[in-house]
């Protein structure tokens, strides 16, 4: 029996996304729906669309951001529905929500070692769910936590694709082969590329996490942000040749002893833009690229790294 799927976009209050992409799913008396918009305020968009959302039976959540979880409470709250998400980013939520201030703490401690300026300090937090809200996630029950690639039922299938969170899942309609991406492939934007544990190499997952949907015959792409659209594989060689493009610019930009947040002043931006340039948000953007590409070349001997009077720095390996 063929799976009906429709498309709600709602509106978020994220300058540079401006719409948020949620799927209904309906086969055989099946619901699901894929992601779950910003907050409580997105679920009433979404039944504005035409969503009945106390039939949903199971909500897909793509990865942890704000921009995909924040409904899911009232979701379940509504229509008593299971949830699946991947089990580290569900670890990340309630370690968030449990002490949200010893998360903060650890966060700007981290940035403050990579070179990020102390007298910035409060805004590197800045549109981090670490408020009162953060608690309410505690409430949200998660049935299922996906750790490695599984079905849900006999048309839905999902796949691990850490990198954009560690725990990002793309769920997938195999007879159809329809790609729920989240924020994994986007169509006019690279994914942002952070770095949320230390020891991790999170570009060096994502990089891997790409090739894992190339080539699997996917016929469209349905992202977390934007239209469906075709050509899944030529789109991830595009991402694909970005990064390698920014990894040799940062590379090339080390030929001192600099911090992450040092080489990301020095770097062109997107539209020729300069950290300078960028309102808060967007420069903890641009700093959390910097770094995951400085870890990445630093895990794949390109740049050496070096700790000076607790500032990790980086350079680049003399050949
Ligand atoms: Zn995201
Ligand atoms: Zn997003």
């Amino acid at each position: 029996m063929p799976v009906d799927v429709k498309l709600h976009e709602v509106k978020i209050p994220i300058r540079a996304l401006k719409l948020a992409s949620l799927y209904e799913i309906r086969s055989d008396g099946f619901v699901g729906l894929v992601d779950s918009g910003m907050s409580e305020s997105s679920v009433k968009m979404l039944e504005a669309s035409g969503m009945k959302v106390e039939d949903i039976d199971l909500l897909m959540l793509t990865h942890l951001h704000v921009d995909h979880v924040g409904g899911a409470l009232a979701i379940q709250e509504m229509s008593g529905c299971r949830v699946a998400m991947g089990e580290h980013d569900y670890r990340i939520l309630r370690d968030i929500a449990e002490d949200p201030d010893a998360f903060k703490a650890r966060y700007v401690k981290r940035a403050l070692e990579y070179g990020f300026p102390s007298d910035l300090e409060t805004s590197i937090t800045r549109g981090l769910p670490f408020d009162s809200n953060a608690r309410r996630l505690l409430d949200l029950k998660v049935d299922i936590t996906i750790v490695q690639d599984g079905r849900l039922n006999s048309d839905l299938t999902y796949m691990t694709v850490p990198g954009h969170s560690p725990g990002s899942v793309a769920f997938i309609v195999e007879g159809q082969g329809l790609l729920f991406s989240g924020d994994h492939v986007l169509e006019r934007i690279t994914p942002n590329i952070g770095v949320y544990e230390e020891k991790q190499d999170m570009l060096g997952e994502y990089l891997e996490s790409l090739d894992r949907v190339k080539g699997k015959g996917f016929r469209v792409c349905l992202p977390g942000h934007g239209r469906p659209f075709a050509g899944v594989d030529e789109r991830v060689a595009e991402i694909k040749e970005h990064h390698s493009l920014r990894l040799k610019e940062i590379e090339e930009s080390c030929t001192d002893w600099s911090s992450a947040y040092t080489v990301a002043s020095r770097i062109i931006w997107n539209r020729g833009r300069h950290l300078s340039d960028m309102n808060e948000m967007e420069r903890n953007f641009a700093f959390g690229e910097a770094l995951s590409h400085l870890i990445h070349l630093s895990r794949t001997e390109r740049v050496a790294r070096k700790e000076f009077d607790g500032i990790i720095k980086f350079r680049k390996e003399e050949p």
